[in-house]
């Protein structure tokens, strides 16, 4: 017998839409450039513009006590996300309410009052992407999917792997050869057809693309199911409110690779107002890239409106996307809420991953590290105020990327097991 099939439907995955009560609150997809509206469904780009789709909803009555009430990880907000009611008793990697931890010892090293990080790296399979991946294979089922595809540049891989294995559906996913060797590991060991190819992470995305024009069944989460897929980032920002005892930072400082992740925290904070679920209040936004692959910190502070793609050559793998689909929305919300974009050399990442681990006994990955080197960058620049409550994310596990680390860490000593050798050594 082959695998089980992803999808209730029996419907191929284009010819039906998807009746909008299997999936929540979505009640329609809405482009974001010139606003038309289509039918909830396995579409992407706009019949208008070809413009990115995003979802609308119809939100019901949501108080603080039924969240709270909820499952401890996403789904107590399913309420907000496209995705069907009983989206929790199907088998899923179960990710979110990772811990939000009060930085002390970071802020006084940073000169700031009062910092937190949200740590995702708590993550099923270490990274913010397991957040996404369990809002796309929830809505590829209900549109009728039957494989969880993606290109990616290693942390989605992890996660679209993990949640197609644990779901028991097939899996395929699609990097950069050049990738770290952890996340070719930590990707394979899920099995699932995994594909190497030679060419950086936009050639790698362009093929998904073409592959999911022949492939109608495949749902690439980012590509083909990405209006419900970067609904998933949402919940980060949900989180980091709850977490704050119901409300919102003052500042916050988000990694950008395709700009989804920052987009998304903004929208879910704009939501939690709407729904009165926290106070109304002011809030910067501020994107974090490296100086390799800094397509949108370039726009941000050459004061364009377009983000000029790049070739990325950077350490910071999982930030490097050379063209972001969402670089022009990291745009409006960054200066729409008075934040800025700003980039920092791979030395800086570095010195960034090893501050956050000696400081708080956090090893991020090279996302971490560059979003604590732009803190710092944006405090010493005066863009940060240093009285303001702020929030960073570490969005990745350090374990994943140690070959950013590998060359400047190491013991202290190397003594043989006796005591003389340990007064020798001189480290008492
Ligand atoms: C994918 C990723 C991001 C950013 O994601 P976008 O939504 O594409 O901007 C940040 N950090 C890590 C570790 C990631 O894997
Ligand atoms: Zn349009």
């Amino acid at each position: 017998m082959g695998r089980k099939g992803l999808a209730m439907a029996t419907t191929p995955a284009n010819d039906q839409l998807t009746p909008a009560g299997n999936l929540g609150p979505a009640t329609a997809l809405v482009c974001r450039e010139c606003g038309a509206r289509r039918d909830l469904g396995p579409h992407y780009a706009c019949e208008e513009c070809f413009g990115p789709l995003e979802i609308d909803y119809a939100f019901g009555d949501l108080t603080r006590a039924d969240i709270e009430a909820g499952p401890q990880n996403i789904w107590r907000y399913k309420g907000l996300l496209p995705v069907p009611a009983n989206v929790a008793d199907t088998p899923n990697t179960e990710p979110g309410l990772t811990r939000l931890v009060r930085a002390d010892n970071l802020a006084e090293a940073l000169g700031l009052q009062r910092l937190w990080v949200k740590d995702d790296s708590g993550n099923p399979t270490h990274s913010f992407k397991d957040r996404v991946v369990a809002v796309a294979l929830a809505a590829a089922r209900e549109l009728g999917f039957k494989v969880l595809a993606c290109p990616s540049t290693g942390n989605l891989a992890n996660a679209v792997a993990a949640a197609a294995a644990r779901a028991g559906i097939r899996s395929a996913v699609f990097v950069p050869s050049n990738l770290e060797q952890q996340k070719i590991i930590t990707t394979a060991v899920y099995g699932g057809t995994f594909v190497t190819v030679d060419g950086n992470y936009d050639d790698v995305n362009r093929l998904a693309s073409e592959i999911a024009g022949e492939q109608e069944d495949w749902a690439f989460v980012n590509v083909n199911v990405r209006p419900y897929y970067a609904e998933g980032s949402k919940t980060l920002g949900y989180e980091i409110a709850e977490q704050l005892g119901w409300r919102l930072p003052d500042q916050i400082v988000v990694p950008v690779a395709s700009g989804s992740q920052l987009t998304k925290i903004d929208k879910a904070f704009q939501e939690f107002i709407k729904l009165g679920l926290v106070e109304d209040k002011p809030y910067r936004v501020f994107g974090a890239q490296a100086a390799g692959c800094g397509p949108v910190a370039a726009a941000f502070k050459g004061g364009h409106d377009v983000v000029r793609p790049v070739k990325p050559d950077t350490i910071a793998k999982s930030l490097a996307i050379g063209n972001p689909a969402d670089g022009p929305y990291v745009l409006d919300v960054t200066r729409r809420t008075g934040g800025a974009v700003e980039d920092v050399t791979d030395e800086q990442v570095v010195e960034g991953i090893r501050l956050l681990a000696r400081t708080e006994g956090i090893f991020g990955e090279t996302a971490g590290g560059v979003t604590v080197s732009v803190l710092r960058k944006l405090i010493e620049s005066g863009q940060i105020d240093p009285s303001a409550e702020t929030v960073i994310i570490n969005s990745g596990d350090g374990l994943k990327t140690l070959d950013a680390v590998a060359p400047v860490v190491a013991p202290s000593a190397n003594i043989k097991p006796t005591l003389d050798a340990f007064r020798a050594a001189n480290l008492a």
